[in-house]
């Protein structure tokens, strides 16, 4: 921190030097003008560059100070508007710089960028805490915060304050002194280890380069085979094959090559990222964060890091946490050790009697069993799920559920891959814009997500429209051929375009109040994923790239009928990354622990995981909880998973898979919102109800609607839940409810004409 304020000293001193200079300078840096001049005031990505990002920062912070002394120094007594909402606008450059970065250095990075992020992200860390442990700053947001009451301030105000000081305090507001200090200089180390972690992640995916020749490919479809073909031509050795550690890249080769020691050297280096005992090994990267996570949680008066994260989550505490994602475990293993039952013939089949099952065999085999059990051939699929029509298929949907259209928009773009949309509502007035960018590339990290350039605020009473961005890897279109997707690839962008619906359609009066709780985040995003393959709207979108033929009823039937298979194992290796995550920030001791050792004793020895199921993520690649908002919480998308699956149960009672009441009630009580209620608050006000774990269970096939005739004995024992009855009979008490309510308005209105 004294680094920036000194260098912004010496700024300012150059500057009324050579005041001449200064105008050219705020020209030239797009982030010290006040105002973009660009469509729906989008970052002008044209003329910002990377060296603007560092002048930018260290305004950004500087002014951010200026307005905290501002309200520090008052010598008014503290209210709601000097304190909690000149607070709660302030640091809007800073904001909107760092926004802007943090994006970038994502979506589109460089060493460049590399190298400012590790001098940034600890700078602002730093910076945060300075302001979050100003005891007069606290001294004033607590003053407002215990006579909240007595102030008669509104809901949304009420809320915000609460939500400041709460901030506060998990900040470290009430802390000595000492302890102050002491938990600034954890979150500076956290901060440059979640960089360094990310940086050596990135090296480690980029590093490794699988050429192959085409002998050795038996097995893969022509489709893989060609963009393999061109991403070697593009490194240099043309005519051989490039495989990488991208999934998109990596799946294929898991999936259909017959050569087994191509698929086992591939996995196991993708398995080995950051723990190859080189320069980007991230091992000691992990247990020290995991060590100082823990020191900070102690600091701050809990019993370990997932106490402390959990308690500002609807879940509330590690042991709810635990009681869902061990519940699911059992049945879910179970089912994953049947799924290899299964494929265990044509392993023995192929390779003799004696061979292991192996991890590296079960994408290929379970390929297999699909198409046989199902003759499912998802490469046949593929042809029907080009990008446009996926793309087609969700703006379809928002316009059916929410009436809302996207139209092309010419704005400023960081790269020449990315497509902007405008977003107009039913009304005809905009809700924001939308950017896309779709393919791989070696600036970009893994992954997919939603994100904002700008967020959705009210500036002089006017709704600030929010400027989104979905950042995916999807498999490249090669030479005439258009990108095709996989079925897991098109679920994923329907998720993040609900990521995306979520941050267009908020209408908060705060910015304070836009974040929602981590384990609810999860809910807009995937219940879309429920859409993506219903037929009603499979035949909206699902045509063939070459003969514009529809995806004929067969075939949506043959994705139906296999929607839970390998289920077993998907909700396994999910499971077992949120309960590593989970486990390691559960610790109760700053003793930095064998990350290796310790995964394998909690998963494989404590929980019977089997040798043949990696977890989704090992630790040393773990980019969600390391160097991501997700630690002690990758257990948010199971947790998410109760709540859409649930949530969507309300569009299949309603009779429509596109009723617009259940759609606008939605859109209404969840969408809008941000975090201006409690997550359960704003369920219960959409589905009258509490969150009902059952669908869930029976959407991922481990318990059963039917009995599925292709599977053995064991699946007949499972319990049987008749979800129809239970669904009839939860539209009736909502029916019910409804009924008494309008019964009350009549009283109420009969009532109020009496008097
Ligand atoms: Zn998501």
């Amino acid at each position: 921190m004294k680094r920036f304020l000194s260098l912004f000293a010496f700024a300012m001193m150059i500057m009324s030097m050579f005041a001449c200079k200064e105008s050219e300078i705020v020209a030239e840096n797009p982030f010290f003008e006040a105002v973009w001049e660009t469509p729906y005031g989008a970052p002008p990505f044209d003329r910002i560059k990377t060296e603007h990002f560092k002048p930018a920062f260290e305004r950004g912070m500087s002014l951010h100070n200026e307005e905290i002394d501002h309200i520090v120094n008052s010598s008014e007594k503290p209210t709601f508007q000097n304190t909690v909402l000149a607070y709660d606008n302030s640091g809007e450059m800073l904001w909107r710089v760092a926004t802007v970065f943090g994006m970038l250095s994502a979506a589109d990075t460089d060493d460049e960028m590399q190298a400012l992020s590790a001098e940034i992200y600890p700078a602002l860390a730093a910076h945060s805490d300075v302001i979050t442990m100003n005891d007069k700053l606290f001294e004033r947001v607590k003053a407002v915060y215990e006579g909240r009451d007595a102030a008669g301030l509104g809901a949304d105000e009420k809320r915000l304050t609460e939500k400041i000081y709460t901030s506060f305090v998990r900040s470290g507001a009430l802390l000595s002194a000492e302890n102050k200090e002491a938990l600034k200089q954890i979150n500076e180390k956290l901060s440059s280890l979640g960089v360094d972690f990310g940086r050596n992640l990135l090296a480690e995916t980029n590093a490794y380069q699988l050429f192959v020749s085409k002998d050795r490919l038996k097995g893969v479809p022509s489709g893989v085979l060609e963009a393999a073909l061109a991403e070697a031509k593009a490194a240099g050795k043309d005519g051989e094959y490039l495989f990488t550690l991208q999934k998109s890249s990596m799946l294929p080769l898991l999936t259909y090559a017959d050569d087994r020691a191509l698929r086992e050297e591939i996995y196991k280096a993708y398995l080995k990222r950051g723990n190859n005992d080189n320069e980007n090994d991230n091992k000691a990267i992990v247990a020290e964060m995991a060590s100082l996570r823990y020191q900070k949680a102690k600091l701050l008066g809990y019993d370990s890091y997932a106490h402390y994260v959990t308690a500002d989550q609807m879940a509330g505490t590690p042991a709810a946490v635990y009681e869902l994602l061990e519940g699911v475990w059992t049945p879910a293993l179970e089912q994953a050790k049947r799924e290899m039952d299964r494929m265990m013939p044509m392993l023995e089949k192929d390779h003799g009697k004696a061979a292991n099952f192996e991890s590296w065999d079960w994408w290929y085999y379970a390929e297999k069993v699909r198409e046989r059990d199902y003759e499912l051939n998802e490469e046949k699929v593929r042809a029907y799920l080009s990008l446009e029509n996926a793309k087609g298929g969700i703006f379809f949907l928002a316009n059916r559920l929410y009436g809302i259209t996207l139209r092309p928009l010419k704005a400023p773009t960081y790269h020449e891959e990315c497509e902007v949309y405008e977003v107009i509502d039913q009304d005809d007035k905009p809700l924001g814009a939308l950017y896309f960018d779709f393919h791989p590339r070696a600036s970009k990290q893994g992954g997919a997500w939603c994100g904002t350039y700008v967020d959705q605020s009210y500036k002089d009473g006017e709704r600030v429209c929010p400027v989104v961005s979905v950042v995916c890897n999807f498999t490249p279109a090669v030479g005439s051929k258009p990108a095709l997707l996989t079925i897991d690839e098109v679920e994923t962008l329907f998720h993040e375009f609900g990521h995306a619906l979520h941050n267009l359609f908020a209408d908060v009066k705060y910015r304070g109040l836009a974040g929602v709780e981590g384990d609810f985040v999860e809910l807009p995003s995937q219940i879309l994923e429920n859409w993506a393959f219903s037929a009603e709207l499979l035949k909206q979108y699902a045509i063939h790239y070459q003969t514009d033929e529809i995806m004929p009823d067969e075939m949506i039937e043959k994705i139906h009928k296999s929607s839970t298979f390998n289920e077993g194992f998907n909700t396994t290796e999910l499971l077992a990354a949120a309960l590593s995550d989970f486990d390691i920030h559960a610790l109760t001791s700053a003793d930095k622990v064998d990350v290796a050792e310790f995964e394998r004793k909690a998963l494989n020895e404590k929980r019977g995981l089997i040798t043949q199921i990696e977890p989704r993520y090992h630790y040393t690649y773990f980019s969600h909880i390391f160097d991501g908002g997700y630690s002690a919480g990758y257990y948010f998308y199971t947790w998410a998973e109760v709540l859409d699956k649930d949530a969507f149960q309300a569009f299949v009672e309603s009779g429509d898979l596109f009723d617009k009441a259940t759609a606008e009630r939605f859109r209404r009580e969840v969408l809008s919102r941000g975090g201006s209620r409690d997550g359960m608050d704003m369920y219960r006000a959409f589905r009258g109800a509490d969150p009902d774990k059952n669908a869930m269970l029976v959407a991922r096939g481990l318990v059963r609607e039917e009995v599925d005739t292709l599977a053995d004995e064991r699946v007949r024992e499972m319990p049987r839940v008749d979800t129809r009855e239970q669904a009839r009979q939860r539209a009736e008490r909502s029916r019910q409810e409804r009924e008494a309510a309008r019964q009350a308005e009549a009283d109420a209105a009969a009532t109020e004409q009496a008097e």
